[in-house]
């Protein structure tokens, strides 16, 4: 199969649309990552996204919409007031939502679940395509399974090359890490993956909020993932990562020691105001703000296998805002290698 790349217009939004009612898949941009997407309602369609990825099946996929009155075909039940709040403030953007799913949902969406997630992108690629075929979108992140999600569509083509015909071009994705996966059906904000939509937004937002037990730290064993992708091997690089924590001077002296141990094949991951530290070893520029690191996040980590990276020290970031999210996936990236200094 050839791979098509591109750009968004009118006739590549049709030929999209065109391939998502036969039953095929499409890689599409959102704002926090690359998608790969399929109708929800088409079992077989599906179930060609978990080939195409190489996806566990027990592992489910968010349903995208483009407008809330698409979404009540999807659930069964009242929406909570919570639920509701969190809509009204949060969509559409990086914000997926728990409900207790309706039949029209076919059962490889919530790998047999009771339960679907869904989300409203606010990316105008997304929303044009979600629009144009009129079918809600299951869409799990466009990486091969165990791979860095892919942030632009060159990096989407990497993964995808061969597998499905059509990839949109829509540029780099602005948020950088996967939505914020919130179960709100019994009130409370339960964060069961952190992402874009930052707990002190939910707060803001006049809903009580609680992170899930998991977030930061590997399931024990026999423990059940209350969002299943968080209990694979994920996000990782083909180098072993270590994460060093605490004063920005002491890390930084950690990491070059550890880093001289290994010399060739070594790499940094810092900020950009860190970089003078380490003494011109190798280092990738991961930008100013926690809001840049999470951006750059899944490129460097990918930028990494592709220097042959076989050791990568990166620098903790202040788990606030959006760098809860980058912390958790930088958690999973290190296989939980975490140094206090
Ligand atoms: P991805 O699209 O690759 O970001 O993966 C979607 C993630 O959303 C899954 O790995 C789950 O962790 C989470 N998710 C999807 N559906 C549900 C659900 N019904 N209940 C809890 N978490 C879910
Ligand atoms: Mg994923």
């Amino acid at each position: 199969m050839i791979t098509k790349l591109c750009p968004i217009d009118d006739g590549s939004l049709k030929e999209a649309a065109e391939i998502l009612k036969g039953g095929g898949v499409v890689g599409m941009p959102t704002e926090t990552v690359y998608g790969l997407a399929a109708s929800a309602f088409d079992q077989e369609a599906v179930k060609s996204i978990f080939a195409a990825k190489g996806r566990p099946g027990d592992n489910p996929l968010i349903v995208h919409i483009c407008r809330e009155a698409d979404l009540y075909p999807l659930i069964r039940g009242e929406i909570t007031r919570e639920q509701r709040m969190l809509m009204d403030a949060f969509w559409p953007g990086p914000m997926t939502l728990i409900f207790d799913k309706s039949d029209r949902v076919c059962p490889a969406v919530t790998a047999g679940l009771d339960t679907v997630a869904v989300r409203m992108p606010s990316h105008p690629g997304a929303r044009a395509l979600i629009r144009r075929s009129g079918l809600p979108l299951a869409a799990p992140s466009a990486n091969l399974s165990g791979k860095p999600s892919p942030t632009t569509a060159q990096r989407t083509l990497e993964d995808m090359d061969g597998r499905i015909p059509l990839i949109l071009d829509g540029g780099a994705c602005q948020v950088g890490v996967e939505s914020t996966v919130i179960d709100a059906r019994h009130g409370v904000a339960h964060i069961l993956r952190p992402g874009g939509v930052t707990p002190d937004m939910v707060k803001a937002a006049l809903v009580d909020v609680e992170l899930d037990k998991s977030l930061m730290r590997p399931l024990e064993k026999g423990e059940k993932a209350a969002s299943p992708g968080m209990k694979y091997k994920h996000y990782a690089p083909k180098g072993d990562m270590t994460i060093y924590r605490g004063d920005r001077e002491r890390v930084a002296k950690a990491i070059c020691a550890a880093y001289d141990q290994w010399g060739d094949g070594a790499l940094i991951l810092c900020k950009t105001g860190d970089m003078a530290l380490f003494g011109g070893r190798h280092c990738v520029d991961m930008g100013e703000s926690t809001g840049d690191v999470a951006r750059n996040l899944f490129d460097a980590l990918r930028d990494a296998d592709d220097m042959g990276a076989r050791r990568i020290f990166a620098t903790a970031v202040e788990e606030t805002g959006v760098g809860l999210a980058v912390m958790n996936r930088m958690a999973r990236a290190a296989a939980f290698r975490i140094v206090d200094v």
